[in-house]
């Protein structure tokens, strides 16, 4: 049976942690499905087709990785795809509480679905999208947590937001 996981996420956007857990889950499972939810309650950045342009670059290269906006709850994505595993990231153990209670929460919608938990590579143990937006409105160097192309889409949406007459901090 073809054994097909997805990783959802807001991706807002996609960074370095996001990718080291996607590729080492992709050599786990037959296909992963990366899922952008298109609506997490936080303030997003960039909106979901930039999301998913900026991941779909991201795992280009990899056959077995897909990457897929969605919306509504996780288990139906998941069951839409017919995936039996949800991967997600642990970073620090304050990561560990949500985590667990989405587990609990999913696995009470679907029972027939499992969580996995791959742990965070050390050097990417509190890298959150907020942040890399922080560092880079503050003008830091964000190039060892994001690949290139989100460095430049990072500096594009602070032109953008400035022509529009929003300062950086708005980011
Ligand atoms: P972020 O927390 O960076 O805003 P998301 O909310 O989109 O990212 O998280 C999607 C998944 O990726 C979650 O399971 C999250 O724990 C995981 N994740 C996020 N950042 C990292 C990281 N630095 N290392 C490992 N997993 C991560």
């Amino acid at each position: 049976m073809r054994r097909v996981a997805i990783y959802p996420g807001s991706f807002d956007p996609i960074h370095c942690g996001h990718i080291d857990i996607a590729q080492r889950a992709a050599k786990l499972f037959d296909h992963l499905v990366v899922g952008v939810y298109d609506r997490p309650s936080k303030r997003l950045l960039f909106s979901t087709e930039e999301r998913v342009a900026l991941a779909r670059k991201a795992f280009g290269s990899i056959s077995n990785i897909e990457v897929r906006a969605y919306s509504g709850l996780t288990t139906a994505f998941a069951d839409s795809l017919g995936a039996r595993v949800l991967v997600r990231g642990l970073r620090v153990v304050s990561d560990f509480e949500l985590e667990y209670q989405m587990a609990l929460t999913n696995n009470q919608l679907a029972p027939h679905i499992e969580t996995i938990c791959l742990m965070t590579r050390k050097e990417y143990a509190f890298l959150t999208a907020s942040i890399v937006k922080e560092i880079f409105m503050l003008g830091g160097n964000v190039s060892t947590i994001v690949p290139v192309y989100v460095h430049d889409a990072l500096i594009a949406k602070r032109d953008q937001l400035r022509s529009l007459g929003n300062t950086a901090g708005s980011l």
